[in-house]
């Protein structure tokens, strides 16, 4: 499992959550018995995340509201499952060709999806920060599931929303075209974000399948 989790809420809040949700998704996935089948593992680890986070919340006034995105692969032989809450992304190149796989949900991206508002208008909106799906701030959360069949060579790039706001997909794309390894790749779409403005912490995770 390869996941990102950017963490939402005033002070150390947002930490507090992100690290809850990785923790619990590491603790229920990674220790798997092989009696559940994965798909009933995901659901069950997803909602222990989500508990985990939002009961810390309600305990105490200080972390109320907090959350966390999650962008995901569970990865079994070829077959990859992606899993994603917020608007922390999920992109796969493939022979040269880079695609959003995971589906924002933020408010802006909605709005563009219904054809009741331009990327571009999107781009600078004042609501552009509005997520409108996160892990631990409701009792319950329904994640998108997508179902994947990795080819040899496909890249994957799981994010936080510091990458994609400061750099354009076909920015990404042909930094990720360099001959460079893995993490050699990471550093130089961290330094171009922070080149292009830097404006919020940035996290990217690449994972390559076998050729
Ligand atoms: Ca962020």
């Amino acid at each position: 499992m390869y996941l990102v989790c950017d963490g939402m809420g005033g002070a150390a809040a947002g930490e507090i959550a992100s690290s809850l949700a990785v923790d619990e998704m590491m603790r229920l996935l990674t220790d798997r018995d092989t009696e559940t089948q994965l798909p009933e593992l995901i659901d069950q680890a997803i909602a222990a995340a989500n508990q985990a986070i939002y009961s810390r919340a309600q305990a105490n006034q200080k972390l109320n509201g907090m959350g966390t995105t999650m962008v995901a692969l569970v990865v079994e032989e070829r077959h990859v499952r992606l899993i994603n809450i917020g608007d922390s992304r999920c992109y796969r190149l493939r022979a040269g060709h880079l695609e959003q796989i995971s589906l924002d949900h933020s408010l802006v991206d909605e709005q563009v999806r219904l054809g009741r508002m331009t990327p571009a208008e999107a781009l600078r909106s004042p609501l552009r920060n509005v997520i409108t799906r996160a892990l631990g701030t409701q009792s319950r959360v329904t994640p998108d599931i997508f179902d994947l069949e990795a080819e040899p060579g496909d890249l994957f790039l799981l994010c936080s929303d510091g990458l994609t706001r400061e750099l354009a997909d076909a920015k990404i794309e042909s930094l990720l075209g360099a001959a460079v390894p893995l993490g050699g790749l990471c550093s130089s779409l961290v330094d171009a974000a922070n080149h292009a403005g830097g404006g919020d912490n940035i996290t990217c995770l690449l994972v390559r399948a076998k050729g």
